[in-house]
């Protein structure tokens, strides 16, 4: 049977070991942390990675658990709509649903598709020694269970991935987008809340309700890299004090400790592959982008399927370039595009804010198929037959 050694059980190593393991491989992920994604966010999961999902036999699962629906759209921070539009017609043109849900139910998911014993948690990984395809197998060093080898290594790592480091020592390291992000998951108001992005000077707060009645609701700010405050809810109070409700409301409710808060940094040169010997770098570790278009995951679920489709039952030179030909060219153009979109949110002077305002207008009337063409590309992909 040929044998996985999956480095990370984050939504990357978690599909690429169910893909493989529905190939019939022998496979075994190691997660360092104690427990799979402990604290909370949502995630968006656009038509690709649903289709992705549902490859790998969790689509049903996953679409069961909420729907984009009703109007979204772009807002002022004193409430005004700029754009506004229906989430389903918007959804039918691109082809399939969305979904928004609690991250920790797409990665409960994930692990319950693995085999009964593939997942080992609280195990490090401190060093791979790649191997060759068709001669010595690779071999991992744990922090607890010893050296493993084995056909395959897939480095799902995540942004600082280790793996990569030692694989690509002079690649440049991610870079800080200079905006960095809060995000949380709390109780929805009474009267419910529209799903929109607001804009404002520098700043973007998302709200998107989740099927479970909670809203999970994103953040961000410009500011120096690795600022960090004591009382993260106390700060956001001051930043969006006088922002459209439910913002303020919902950030009186928001406890300390359910506030996640990461700079947001990408991979902004892309490595030369994403396969050295027998190892296979997946998901932020291939690729990190920035979160604006919503893809950084959606792309891991593409790398886990077109992996284990591009390998079938062996480990062979000829799998794994065509993995990277497949995925090295699509994720550097999703990649750039994410950071292109994501600029003008960071603007702060007034003037550019109010260009923006315009910008945001003129697009929506005139530039909308653009637009919608090179998302068509990012969300209409389709699984390997
Ligand atoms: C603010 C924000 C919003 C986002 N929103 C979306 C969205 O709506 N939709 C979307 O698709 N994407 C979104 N993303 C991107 C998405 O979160 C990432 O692309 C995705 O989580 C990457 O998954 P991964 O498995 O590659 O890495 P990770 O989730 O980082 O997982 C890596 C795992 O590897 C483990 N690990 C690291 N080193 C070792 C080691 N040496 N040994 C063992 N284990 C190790 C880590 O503990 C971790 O569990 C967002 C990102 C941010 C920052």
């Amino acid at each position: 049977m040929t044998s996985a050694v999956v480095v990370g059980a984050g939504i990357g190593g978690l599909a690429a070991a169910v893909a493989l393991a529905r190939r019939g491989w022998s496979v075994t992920v190691l997660e360092r942390a104690a427990a799979l994604e402990p604290v909370g966010a949502g995630i968006a999961l656009a038509p690709n990675a649903l289709r992705a999902l549902d490859a790998l036999g969790v689509g049903d699962g996953v679409r069961g658990r909420a729907r984009l629906s009703g109007e979204v759209g772009l807002r002022r921070p004193d409430g005004r709509w700029v754009v506004r539009t229906d989430a389903s017609a918007a959804v039918e043109r691109l082809g399939d649903t969305a979904v928004v849900l609690h991250r920790s139910q797409l990665v409960d998911l994930l692990a319950a598709a693995l085999p009964e014993g593939a997942l080992r948690l609280g195990v490090g990984v401190t060093s791979v020694a790649p191997g060759e395809p068709g001669g010595s197998q690779a071999l991992v060093t744990t922090t607890r269970d010893g050296e493993l080898a084995a056909d395959l290594v897939v480095a799902a790592d995540g942004i600082d991935s280790a793996v990569r480091r030692a694989l690509f020592p002079s690649h440049p390291a991610p870079t800080y987008t200079g905006v960095t992000a809060w995000r949380f998951v709390a109780p929805a108001p009474a009267d419910g809340v529209a799903p929109a992005e607001t804009w404002g000077r520098g700043s973007i707060v998302g709200l998107t309700p989740l099927a479970d009645g909670r809203v999970y609701c994103y953040l961000t700010a410009v500011l120096p890299e690795g600022t960090r405050f004591d009382d993260d809810p106390a700060e956001l109070r001051r930043r969006f004090a006088d922002w459209h409700a439910p913002i303020p409301e919902l950030l009186a409710r928001v406890e300390p400790g359910a506030v996640l808060h990461h700079d947001l940094r990408w991979l902004a040169t892309p490595l030369p592959r994403f396969d050295v010997g027998r190892v296979a770098l997946v998901g932020d570790a291939a690729h990190a982008m920035p979160p604006n278009l919503g893809q950084g995951g959606c792309q891991a679920l593409e790398d886990a399927v077109v992996l284990a489709a591009s390998l079938g039952d062996t480990v062979s030179a000829a799998g794994l370039a065509a993995y990277t030909t497949a995925r090295l060219p699509r994720t550097t153009r999703i990649a750039r595009m994410s950071a292109q979109v994501g600029a003008p949110s960071a603007w702060t002077s007034p003037a550019a804010v109010a260009l923006r305002g315009l910008g945001v207008r003129l697009a929506g009337r005139f530039a909308g198929p653009l637009m919608e063409r090179r998302l068509r590309d990012v969300v209409g992909w389709q699984p390997p037959v």
